[in-house]
């Protein structure tokens, strides 16, 4: 069942997956360490391997599997999530990398009692030291042999923690249209967003999610530089993933077009990207906006001309506006919120 997550980043915020490397020297370190007894104790050398192999055993269980274990499992998960996930370890399944690694708690189990009670049954000091040795050594094998599956995890949690905080449960508008068409200028005046917004194209890398309220419900507004922004066939495979998590979360797409005849992009090629964006988002079909940016840089004619060209494709309303004056802006996110089903 798929759970309501408010905020994966936010979630995954605490988990903290150690690699290999990091184990090993965390092992070590509880082996080097002084152990101090009280002088009641009696046989000190052997109590003292034994308290570093459940000092060992502990930090396994409570420390590092408690991370592993509030990891979300994958059909737990918002599609958007797991496409995510797919694009982070190509070759595996998460869920079996996770069943994988959460699958040796019993080996280290089983490997702790051996070794405890060996220890304990030890002839003299010398033979403690030596089967604690084995027993680090027979632990570590195990993890040497999980490297690449922690790898994995860890690089998930990592790359998962740097979404912006994106909710699956409040409706979602997307900005799409060519780089500098005005997308970071709209998405910061109408929301909490404040994207940097950059003189130049292809400045702007991370997705930028904004919020703004509608009788008191959270409308999130994200801008998806780098992706929603070239011809479907420009984006490599990581590229096309991403674009098809976004696809899972949007409610409503709205497109930008810049009508200026110096603009960085030819209408020409703006108007092949929403073609191919409304190809690619079918499900959307009646859920698409145009509004035509940067009003105050054109004349009436260039404008009816760019109209037209709008509406050779595309049939539904247009709208005119400038993003950087402000003008026509309301219009656009009410015609958003009417197909999100708000009035
Ligand atoms: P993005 O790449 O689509 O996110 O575009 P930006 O929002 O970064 O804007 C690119 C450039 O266009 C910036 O210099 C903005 O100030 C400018 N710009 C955005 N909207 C308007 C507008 O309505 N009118 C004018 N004149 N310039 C705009």
């Amino acid at each position: 069942m798929e759970k309501e997550r408010i905020c994966l980043s936010n979630e995954l915020k605490g988990i903290k997956i150690r690699d290999f490397e990091e184990l090993r020297s965390r092992i070590l370190s509880i082996y080097k360490s002084k152990i101090a007894l009280p002088k009641s104790v009696k046989k000190k050398g052997l109590v003292k391997y034994l308290t570093k192999v459940r000092q060992i055993h502990d930090f396994l269980m409570n420390e590092f599997y408690r991370h592993i274990q509030m990891l979300p499992k994958f059909n737990e998960l918002h599609p958007f999530y797991q496409e995510l996930i797919r694009m982070s370890c190509a070759d595996e399944r998460y869920d079996d990398i996770l069943g994988k690694v959460l699958g040796f708690r019993k080996v280290l189990l089983k490997l702790t009692r051996e070794y405890s009670e060996r220890i304990r049954l030890s002839f003299d000091v010398p033979e403690a030291r030596k089967l604690t040795r084995e027993y680090i050594g027979r632990v570590l094998s195990i993890f040497r042999r999980l490297r690449k599956d922690l790898r994995c995890l860890s690089s998930i949690v990592v790359e998962l923690r740097k979404l912006p905080c994106i909710s699956v449960i409040e409706p979602i508008i997307v900005v799409a249209g060519m780089p500098q068409v005005g997308k970071s200028t709209f998405v910061s005046r109408v929301s909490t967003a404040k994207p940097e917004i950059s003189p130049f194209p292809f400045t702007t890398k991370e997705i930028i999610v904004g919020h703004f309220e509608v009788n008191f419900k959270r409308i999130q507004i994200i801008d998806t530089p780098g992706i929603l922004d070239r011809p479907l066939h420009e984006l490599n495979q990581i590229e096309k993933r991403a674009l098809a998590a976004i696809k899972c979360l949007t409610n409503c797409l709205i497109f930008l077009i810049d009508p200026y005849e110096g603009s960085y992009y030819s209408l020409e090629s703006q108007l092949n990207l929403l073609k191919n964006i409304m190809v690619s988002f079918k499900d959307l079909r009646n859920k698409i906006i145009v509004a035509i940016n940067k009003i105050d840089l054109v004349n009436e004619e260039r404008l009816n001309y760019v109209k037209a060209k709008v509406k050779e494709l595309f049939n539904g309303d247009i709208y005119l506006m400038s993003a950087l004056k402000g003008i026509g802006v309301k219009e656009v996110i009410n015609a958003a919120l009417k197909l999100l089903g708000y009035s």
